[in-house]
């Protein structure tokens, strides 16, 4: 695993462009929310420096994860879709100061380390864009939920057609 922990500054610095796949079932916290531990995160994490000079790091994560709907209590694709800048301060009390003075609730300022975890930085943007209570935008009714239930076997289309009859 240490090569999923980087140098925050040294990182920024040298403008650093890193990416990957991480299955949802290697990250503990996301395969708990999630309702099969399937699906795999593509991320990409990349250095720089804001307008300000300050040191920071993009992390982009998407990919599907399989949720729980709250309304019909069935799995559902959810996609995601995320990315945060984040910029490093030194220390809790320069990252205060940053955050003031930034004033932008879309930028996090975190206290930089020489051993930060990107697989813990993929974790946390992943969970973040997970809804608090997920729902189908339109919950599938029950006769296609049988239908699925009976075609479960057959091919990923042969179900597109069920729900479609
Ligand atoms: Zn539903």
């Amino acid at each position: 695993m240490s090569a999923f922990v980087i140098d925050a500054f040294e990182y920024s610095r040298h403008k650093e462009r890193r990416e990957g796949d991480i299955a949802v079932a290697d990250l503990n916290r996301l395969a708990q929310e999630s309702a099969d531990r399937s699906g795999v995160l593509h991320w990409v994490l990349v250095g720089g420096t804001d307008s300000l000079g300050h040191p920071q790091l993009t992390m982009s994560v998407t990919g599907a994860i399989k949720i729980m709907c709250q309304r019909c209590l069935t799995p559902f694709a959810f996609d995601i879709d995320a990315e945060s800048v984040l910029v490093l301060a030194k220390d809790e009390e320069s990252a205060d100061e940053i955050d003031a003075l930034l004033d932008n609730d879309e930028i996090d300022v975190i206290v930089g380390t020489k051993s930060l975890n990107i697989i813990e930085l993929i974790e946390d943007e992943a969970l973040l864009a997970l809804p608090l209570s997920p729902k189908h935008p339109v919950c599938p009714d029950q006769s296609a939920l049988e239908g699925l239930k009976a075609s479960k076997k057959e091919s990923p289309f042969a179900m597109l057609k069920s729900l479609k009859n």
